[in-house]
């Protein structure tokens, strides 16, 4: 499936808030967000009152870039929340955080989304013990996650769990960072999830 390949800091900007989409660089004073606080192009410096619509577009963008999908592919994880039982915002973030490449960045084997799902992509990594390189794959309840015992993918990893050690990983995940493997506790629950992100505008938007 293809990939948002778009410049990761613009997509920040445009949405006025931080995004992480590249790592270390952005809690650094490197991260382009801290140093120009508007959006990019010839006019980004405007400040302009968005309508209803405006606004509810503007937080499906900022939830589609967070995990770096597609318009077609972000329309089928609402289409896949809504057909479930349950409020269709929190089951939406929920496909979304249970990702294999989310996981592994909650973990903090990646520095970044982006990082996780090369890594997923290359095999690295396993699911009660098989390899799955699908980086959309939808992890449960009670899976572990573990890395090929290849030399190559687990200095890779090594070095991302230094990089990434001052991060927590969330409630729902246990992680062994030593033994570089985890395990998926529970499902996520809304309060789990502390993005600023207001999913009902995203619920609104396709239920226009
Ligand atoms: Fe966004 Fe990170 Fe770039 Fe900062 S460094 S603007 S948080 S992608």
């Amino acid at each position: 499936m293809g990939r948002n390949l778009g410049p990761s800091c613009r997509q920040c900007r445009r949405e006025g808030e931080k995004l992480f989409l590249k790592g270390t660089r952005c809690t650094s004073h490197k991260c382009a967000i801290d140093r120009r606080q508007y959006a990019p192009g010839q006019h980004g410096a405007k400040r302009t009152k968005l309508s209803n619509y405006g606004l509810q577009l503007r937080e499906k963008q900022k939830l589609k870039r967070i995990y770096g999908l597609l318009e077609r592919q972000f329309r089928l994880y609402f289409a896949k929340a809504a057909r479930k039982k349950g409020v269709t915002g929190t089951m939406l973030l929920q496909n979304l955080e249970t990702r294999l490449d989310n996981v592994v960045f909650q973990m903090g084997f990646a520095a970044s989304r982006n990082e996780a799902r090369q890594i997923v992509g290359h095999g690295f990594v396993l699911v009660n013990d098989k390899p799955v390189n699908i980086p959309s794959f939808s992890v449960k309840e009670n899976d572990e996650i573990s890395f090929q015992p290849q030399k190559k993918s687990l200095e890779f990893i090594k070095e991302n769990i230094k990089a990434t050690a001052e991060r927590n990983s969330p409630a729902w995940l246990e992680v062994d960072r030593d033994h570089l493997k985890g395990k998926v506790k529970r499902l996520p629950q809304r309060e789990d999830i502390q993005y600023p992100v207001n999913e009902q505008l995203v619920v609104e938007l396709y239920s226009r």
